[in-house]
Order: structure tokens, then C-alpha cells, then sequence
């Protein structure tokens, strides 16, 4: 079993040192089953009480506090500061990663920019050095304000890939899931190789662009005979675009469609029911309307993807949101 490095002892000693009290814990879903062991340990180790936030959460741009006096968060790095003292766990991943970049050898060309999630970021210069043994450039690029470490990527932000694009033929994004080497591909035009180290896979991602490529296509042709268009803003405060959102209703309404906003915290196909829009575009998190796409009725587009709708972008320049440094959120 993969194991993370929670920094338990770490956190109990800040609260200890600091006296803390309350303690607000956010997990990630595919982390909290250790949620037993985090509580546990807080409370037996320190004087306070932990308060675990049950609700779904996705990234660091949804940060919970209510009236706790610390936060603990695990699994993301900051992208955005708390009001209250905060410790971002980053839950490193114990599992090796290099039999698989090995494997990735003969896949790759001279030239690789390499991309991990943060549970990875730790094993980047092993992984530069394998390559390097095996006749290959490697780039590491530097991303964002939103993205802490080099090479580091998130499902909202590509800068790190970006940063680079112009010297590298090709990526090696080491890690689980599609969605985020998909973004990167389709964010810079070139290759991505995935090197899976919990499946000790190697992925090209080029089918599976083609497939959410006809999936999107076919979302904004329905969205093109829609007239009445409900922009969803989120309430989590990495993930609230209003500006964003404002311009969009304003494009739309310029080019005599009817559009108004409308402010969610969680996004769900039930709470849309009964908003009688024909379509919906999500200015929040951009992974909603690819991943959960067949989960709703109505099309669900990305702003990009409203400038399509609208004719001011082509499909041939299709790319992913992302939530860039400079948005204003209120
Ligand atoms: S907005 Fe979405 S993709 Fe970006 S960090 Fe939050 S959950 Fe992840």
C-alpha cells in the first residue's frame, strides 16, 4: 500500500507550541481514509479539538475555517493564503518512480520537460537524472504564483509546462490520472508520455484527447442553439472568477444571448434542475465540465468554450481553462 507522509508529529507540535484549540482538517477524498489516524493522533497528542470538515474537497482553492484557530490541509500546497494559521500538508507519496520512468525511456524524443503533481515533486531530480543517463535533455520548468515547487503542475494550471514549451519536443508527466497531462497537451501542442508509478504504466494521452475533444465539440454544437445561459461562479475562494464571469455574461449578451450568474459552492447536475437555462458555463473549478461531463443534462462549457460558441475562438485552438495568477476573484 501507498504510503504518504502525513507530518503528523510536525502538526502536533505546531499545535502544541502554539496552543491551538480548535483545528479545522481538510483531506482530499482519496485521502481520507486516513482520516481516523489524523484526528486521533491531533487529539491524543495535543489539548485540542478536531473539527473535520466532511465535505468534498478537491484542490487547495477550497479552504474551510469556520471558526477553528488552525487549519490543517492536506494533500495540496497552497495556492492561496488563509485568514487564519494554516499548515498545508503536502502528503508526500513513499512509492517509487523510477522503475517507471525508466520504462518511459523509449517512448520519449532528445528533448523532455518533466511534470509531476506534488505528491512526486520530491523525486524530480531522480527522474531528471535517469533520463539524463539515457541521452535525454530534461527541462524542469518554473509555473505560477499558483504552483509552488518546479514542475509542478495542477488540474487549473499548466504554467510550469508552458514555461518551457518552446524548448522541449515532448513531456514526461509522472503520476496517476489523464487530466492533467491532457490539459498540458492540449495547453502546449505537444506530446505527453505518462508514467503511472501506481500501475507501473506507461500512457500516451492521444487518444483519449480525440475522445474529450468530440465530447466538447459536440457540448458547444448543442450550446450554439441555446439562448438562455446560466454562468456558474464558485464560492470556494481559490475557484471564484466573478470578473471572469461578468465578461462572459457581458459577450453574451452583446451577441443577443440572455445570460445571468449564479453562485454555487458545490456544483451538482441536482442542484441545476430547476434553473431553466439551456446551458450552463462553470468559471469554477475547469475540471467540472470535462470530468462530470455526462453527468449532466444540459451542456456544461468552460469560458473557452464560449468563445467558441460565440465565434471568437476556433475549435482547431482548443484548449483547457485555467485559472491564471492575474484573475481578480471578487
Ligand atoms: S480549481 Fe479544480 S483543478 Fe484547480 S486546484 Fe481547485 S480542484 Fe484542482
Amino acid at each position: 500500500m501507498v504510503e504518504y507522509d502525513l507530518e503528523l508529529n510536525k502538526i502536533c507540535k505546531i499545535i502544541n507550541k502554539k496552543k491551538y484549540k480548535r483545528i479545522m482538517v481538510q483531506i482530499p477524498e482519496g485521502l481520507k481514509i486516513y482520516h481516523e489516524k489524523i484526528v486521533s493522533t491531533i487529539e491524543n497528542e495535543t489539548e485540542a479539538v478536531v473539527i473535520l470538515s466532511g465535505s468534498p474537497c478537491y484542490g487547495a482553492c477550497d479552504i474551510v475555517e469556520n471558526d477553528a484557530d488552525f487549519l490543517v490541509h492536506f494533500g495540496h500546497s497552497m495556492i492561496k493564503k488563509p485568514s487564519i494559521p494554516y499548515f498545508f500538508a503536502e502528503c508526500r507519496a513513499n512509492i517509487d518512480v523510477l522503475e517507471v520512468v525508466k520504462k518511459s525511456v523509449g517512448y520519449l524524443e532528445k528533448n523532455v520537460g518533466v511534470l509531476t503533481t506534488v505528491q512526486h515533486v520530491h523525486k524530480i531530480n531522480e527522474v531528471k537524472r535517469i533520463l539524463e543517463r539515457n541521452g535525454k535533455n530534461v527541462f524542469v520548468g518554473k509555473g505560477g504564483k499558483r504552483v509552488k515547487y518546479p514542475g509542478q503542475v495542477l488540474g487549473c494550471d499548466f504554467s510550469s509546462a508552458l514555461s518551457i514549451r518552446d524548448k522541449v519536443d515532448n513531456y514526461l508527466y509522472v503520476g496517476s490520472g489523464n487530466f492533467h497531462p491532457l490539459g498540458v497537451s492540449l495547453a502546449t501542442r505537444k506530446k505527453v508520455v505518462v508514467a503511472d508509478p501506481y500501475s507501473n504504466e506507461i500512457r500516451e494521452t492521444e487518444k483519449l484527447k480525440e475522445k474529450i475533444l468530440r465530447q466538447r465539440y459536440a457540448a458547444i454544437e448543442l450550446a450554439k442553439h441555446g439562448e438562455r445561459f446560466g454562468i456558474i461562479v464558485g464560492e470556494k475562494i481559490g475557484q471564484k472568477r466573478f470578473k471572469l464571469a461578468k465578461k462572459l455574461k457581458m459577450m453574451l449578451e452583446k451577441e443577443g444571448e440572455n445570460a445571468s450568474l449564479i453562485l454555487l459552492n458545490e456544483i451538482k447536475p441536482e442542484y441545476l434542475l430547476y434553473l431553466k437555462y439551456d446551458c450552463f458555463v462553470c468559471t469554477a473549478c475547469p475540471r467540472i465540465a470535462i470530468d462530470d461531463y455526462s453527468m449532466y443534462e444540459r451542456p456544461m462549457l468552460t469560458p473557452v468554450e464560449v468563445e467558441i460558441v460565440l465565434g471568437k475562438r476556433r475549435f482547431e485552438d482548443y484548449v483547457f481553462d485555467e485559472i491564471k495568477d492575474e484573475e481578480k476573484r471578487t
